[in-house]
């Protein structure tokens, strides 16, 4: 299983780290070992000061697909879930300045939030056009998102990405961060919810 993140596909949010906003989809990759184990809290690695929390919508890839055309895109992702990118940013800073690969501050173990409830994509009156989320910290709301105010949307990134990758069933994307992100101290509680219902909760220490 792979885990596909999107990066800067929000406007808001691609501002608010001073980045220009894409003319296509920017992408990276977790491993498999980046997912936080469900019910465990996330421990703050100890090589970083500033891990941000990213609240993101995800989408599981139902089918195996390469090239995939825009009118069967939506053919290949059956389900919706939240989950939470974990970003060193002083250690992304430091790399994104030397041009260097991102992984050091996006991929490491505990990095990937992804909730166990995944929703159908037939559950949603308007598909996947219209989904509200958001992420509470210490219950006070700090991320606010529509799925309909991303750059590209996810029949977009699922032809995107897969012009260069193979999709597989089982497949995580996560499709980019809306404006808010910040900074998480040991003793917090991350919530996420889907317009009310509760996604995951993540005590970090
Ligand atoms: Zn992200």
């Amino acid at each position: 299983m792979k885990i596909i993140c999107i990066g800067r596909n929000y406007a808001d949010h691609a501002s608010e780290l001073g980045n220009a906003i894409p003319v296509e989809p920017l992408f990276f990759l977790k491993p498999d070992s980046a997912v936080l184990a469900h019910r465990h809290p996330f421990y703050l690695p100890d090589w970083s000061d500033d891990v941000h929390y990213e609240v993101e919508l995800l989408v599981r890839i139902s089918k195996l697909g390469k090239s995939i055309a825009p009118e069967f895109a939506h053919r290949y992702y059956d389900a919706i879930s939240l989950g939470i990118d974990f970003t060193a940013r002083d250690v992304q800073a430091e790399i994104k300045s030397k041009g260097h690969p991102w992984e050091k501050a996006k991929a490491f173990d505990g990095s990937a939030v992804i909730s166990r409830d995944w929703l159908p994509i037939d559950s949603f009156k308007e598909g996947a056009q219209n989904i509200g989320f958001r992420l509470e910290r210490n219950g006070h709301v700090v991320q606010e998102g529509q799925s309909q105010d991303m750059i590209f949307g996810i029949d977009q990134l699922i032809v995107y990405v897969s012009k260069f990758m193979t999709l597989k069933l089982g497949d995580v994307l996560f499709t980019g961060t809306p404006a808010g992100v910040g900074p998480t101290h040991p003793g917090d509680t991350l919530e996420g919810f889907i317009a009310d219902r509760s996604m995951f909760r993540v005590p970090v220490r």
